[in-house]
């Protein structure tokens, strides 16, 4: 390949096939999906649709798969991850530009997906060989009693569109460290990436069918939540589906882990640098990912000493982001993912403006001009919106924030606290005993004091409440992969 990397990948070269047992497939029932570029509202490539009948046999080939990659040692197990990892890395621009591709998240971001799924790969790795379970001493006997933990055999993993290279990192890194195989089901709207990655893990020297990857909407998703070779559901994706996923794993009584949405509060106290809390804000909230990340910052809380000059610099940083085409390295915000999602985000700035539910000061418009054809829309801030509108209560998943006053540190948590979410929340403070205090009080699974939400393999993430059940990443997200068996040996 001779072009730049930050242009478009030529059509021909996306991948469009479904990898089960280590080989390229069309879809047994025929269906396809019409990938469309949500840039310029073109289609980018044609690709198979995963059904039942391909479900089955990929959860069928991860099973002989899971059998032999639990059979190496643990020592060869961690080599070839970090085998992976290798090719993951030198796979970088790749990767950065199929994931432009995928959800036209801006290349001056997106290799950095594929450098986050790398380092928790690496992690995750530095497991294998140094896992261990525990011995307890039983009350009255000299019994000798084990807890050990082991694979669930095969884990479906489910990814939304919004970031399927984290969710490679977070979940199928972790799955496999843990000694599963992976059937991986990314969204139709991102199927790019999670493809080229399922080669990468051939190209490394994992067995084939360790991790197969079907891009499918819902039809395979039912499918593999169903399936009875499943040993465990790894959902990340929005309430609603994990409502329906829930309702599915009943019927053999599957594990599902869930990492959900949010309407993450931001606290902007008065002793904060106004500077890079404006900033953090800005990108935090409307603009990073134009809003689509479940880490958005979409309620901002300002202490009223000082609303006025926050709000001024913060407007600022808005109106000034570069918006375009997600290629060119100097644009900061690109579109969102298709045209349903614009309806639906317009939808909710008109409801929020008719219905009184705080004031429009800026964006609010889909973008026209040279844009036109594209999915952009204005990064849009409300202020003084009421904490019980929906407006306030509701995901939106676009880049639209709320803004809230508040005067003391009890109010901000009662209104940071009073949503149904729970997965992030920011907190802008040079008064660090403040601060932890504060983080103490929050109902969120991650705070993050002065900084944005960059995720870290060490770290657990997930949510409280509807954001989520579970964690993903660190020992934690390795132990929601492996079931707890307990062995107790009679001694004389
Ligand atoms: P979504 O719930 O629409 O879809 C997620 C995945 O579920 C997709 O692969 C989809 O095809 C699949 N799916 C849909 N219906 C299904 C069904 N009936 N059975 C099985 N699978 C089904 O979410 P989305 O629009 O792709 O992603 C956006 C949502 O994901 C937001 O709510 C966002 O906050 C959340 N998210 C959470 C995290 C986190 O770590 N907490 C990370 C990224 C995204």
């Amino acid at each position: 390949m001779t072009t730049s990397p930050a242009t478009p990948l030529p059509p021909d070269t996306l991948p469009t096939g479904l990898l089960i047992a280590g080989d390229s497939a069309k879809s047994a029932s025929g269906s396809t999906h019409q990938h469309i570029y949500p840039a310029n509202g073109r289609p980018n490539a044609t690709v198979e649709m995963a059904g039942a009948t391909d479900i089955d046999r990929a959860v069928r080939s991860a099973a002989e798969a899971q059998r032999e990659w639990i059979s190496y040692t643990p020592e060869r197990r961690r080599d070839l991850m970090i085998d992976l990892a290798d090719a993951v890395r030198a796979d970088t621009e790749l990767l950065g530009r199929l994931n432009v591709h995928d959800f036209a998240v801006p290349i001056l971001m997106s290799p950095g997906h594929a450098a986050l799924a790398e380092k928790y790969i690496r992690y995750y790795a530095g497991h294998i060989d140094k896992a261990n379970g525990s011995s307890t001493p039983v009350s009255d006997k000299f019994d000798i009693n084990l807890i050990e933990r082991e694979p669930y055999g095969v884990v479906g993993v489910i990814a939304p569109w919004n970031g399927p290279l984290v969710v490679i990192g977070l979940g199928v890194a972790a799955a496999l460290a843990a000694g599963n195989a992976v059937v991986l089901k990314p969204s139709e709207y991102a199927p790019f990436t999670p493809l080229r990655f399922g080669q990468l893990c051939l190209d490394a020297g994992m067995p084939p069918g360790l991790v197969n990857v079907v891009p499918s909407g819902p039809e395979g998703g039912e499918a593999l939540v169903r399936h009875p070779g499943i040993g465990k559901i790894h959902f990340t994706g929005g309430g609603h589906t994990a409502h329906t996923i829930l309702a599915a794993a009943a019927h053999n009584l599957t594990p599902v882990s869930t990492e959900l949405g949010g309407k993450s509060a931001n606290l902007v106290f008065a002793d904060a640098d106004l500077d890079s809390a404006a900033q953090l804000a800005a990108f935090q909230g409307p603009l990073g990912q134009s809003g689509q990340s479940c880490a958005c910052g979409s309620r901002i809380l300002v202490q009223n000493s000082i609303y006025d000059r926050f709000m001024e610099k913060f407007l600022a940083m808005v109106n000034a982001a570069p918006i375009g085409d997600p290629f060119d390295p100097q644009i900061l915000v690109g579109p969102v993912i298709s045209q349903a999602a614009t309806d639906r985000i317009l939808h909710t700035i008109d409801r929020a403006r008719t219905e009184g539910m705080g004031e429009l000061v800026t964006g609010g418009r889909r973008l026209g001009g040279e844009l036109a054809a594209g999915y952009y829309l204005e990064p849009t801030v409300f202020t003084d919106v009421d904490n019980r509108s929906p407006l306030a209560r509701e995901e939106t998943f676009g880049p639209v924030v709320s803004i809230m006053r508040f005067d003391d540190e009890d109010q901000a948590i009662a209104l940071a606290n009073d949503t149904t979410y729970g997965l992030n929340a920011f907190i802008q403070t040079r008064d660090l005993t403040r601060a932890h205090g504060v983080a103490r009080r929050l109902a969120a699974g991650s705070v993050w004091i002065n900084r944005n939400s960059d995720l870290s393999p060490q770290s657990p993430y997930g949510g409280y409440k509807h954001s989520g059940t579970g964690r993903a990443g660190g020992l934690e997200g390795l132990h929601e992969f492996q079931q707890v068996k307990n062995i107790r040996i009679a001694m004389p």
